[in-house]
């Protein structure tokens, strides 16, 4: 299978868009906003709270950053007019941090703002290691004017374990995740077992730390694994939730985190860069391709 998955995912670009579609189906809801609320609106009404994301990174020009941010602002609004429990989920350089980190910076700034004054949290997701550094200090500016501002720490990286206890903060709002990049071994760790203990020691630290967990993973045992520790040390559900990502199968897992009163959270992305979110994200871990194909022939 991973032969034919590098393979499928060296030919996806050049494949027809209405061919690739079945493989992001599952995991976009849609292009437009109307049809990611839409989507809010029912993961609301099941009981799950959202993050939505615009697909999409590494803008070329300034115009382009600023329209990103406009779309971002008028999403922010959407949802405090519908009343959705949702957030957003942001990346850097989708607001312009690859052509210049003032751009970048300058956009998350008044983003903030839009979210402040609308009572709609921002999460800024975590990219490539390039901009972890930059990332953080941006967020830990940011945070200081809307505590409603989040950031994301990933599992596979040595540095981690480091930056979650500079984090630490009353003002922390982090989420946690394994990592997606393809990222050297230098810096990252390969093996999946020891990803996994250190994703559990980093959230040991958040979860007795003062912030909020945002424990991102489809990982069943790994989710047993917090579940376990959550409970035996009574970490209330004030203090963190669990979040996954649209349309990834878990069994009933999500009704049973539900039904014990903890909160979860569904990453929605939607948007007219579906395709190349897609093949990008596909050429980075050929192994999706496998869940897709599980999933497009139990249908
Ligand atoms: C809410 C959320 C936000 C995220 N934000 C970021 C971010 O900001 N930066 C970043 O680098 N990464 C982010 N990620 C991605 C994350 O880093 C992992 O790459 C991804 O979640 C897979 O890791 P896992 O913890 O699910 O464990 P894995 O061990 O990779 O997967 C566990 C099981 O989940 C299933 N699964 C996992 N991913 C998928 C998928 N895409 N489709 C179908 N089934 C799947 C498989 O059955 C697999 O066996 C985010 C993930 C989530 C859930």
């Amino acid at each position: 299978m991973a032969i034919t998955n590098s393979l499928l995912a060296t030919i996806m670009p050049y494949l027809p868009k209405e061919l690739v579609r079945p493989f992001a189906k599952p995991y976009v809801a849609g292009e437009s906003i109307d049809s990611v609320i839409k989507t809010a609106k029912k993961l609301n009404d099941n009981g799950f709270s959202t993050t939505l994301d615009i697909l999409g990174e590494f803008v070329n020009s300034k115009d382009e950053a600023n329209k990103i941010k406009d779309s971002y602002s008028e999403l922010i609004k959407k949802i405090a007019l519908e009343k959705l429990d949702s957030t957003i989920s942001v990346k850097l350089t989708h607001l312009g941090l690859g052509i210049d980190p003032n751009l970048g910076e300058k956009n998350i700034h008044s983003l903030s703002l839009i979210g402040k004054e609308n009572n709609v949290g921002i999460t800024i997701d975590m990219e490539n290691s390039h901009y972890t550094s930059k990332t953080f200090e941006i967020y830990k500016n940011a945070v200081l004017n809307n505590e409603e501002l989040g950031t994301v720490i990933q599992a596979y990286l040595y540095r981690s374990i480091d930056d979650i206890k500079d984090l630490d903060s009353t003002l922390l709002n982090l989420r946690i995740c394994k990592g997606i990049y393809n990222e050297s071994q230098d810096i990252a760790i390969k093996d999946r077992f020891a990803i996994n203990d250190n994703y559990f020691e980093m959230a040991k630290i958040l979860l007795k730390g003062q912030g909020y967990a945002c424990l991102a993973t489809h990982d069943l045992t790994l989710i047993d694994r917090l579940e376990s520790f959550i409970e035996k040390n009574s970490i209330s559900p004030h203090r963190f939730e669990f979040q996954m990502l649209y349309g990834v199968p878990m069994g009933n897992k999500l009704e049973k985190l539900k039904r014990k009163g903890y909160k979860v959270r569904i990453y929605v992305p939607f948007g007219k860069s579906w395709f190349e979110y897609s093949v990008r994200r596909l050429k980075e871990n050929p192994k999706i391709i496998s869940y897709v194909l599980k999933n497009l022939f139990k249908k």
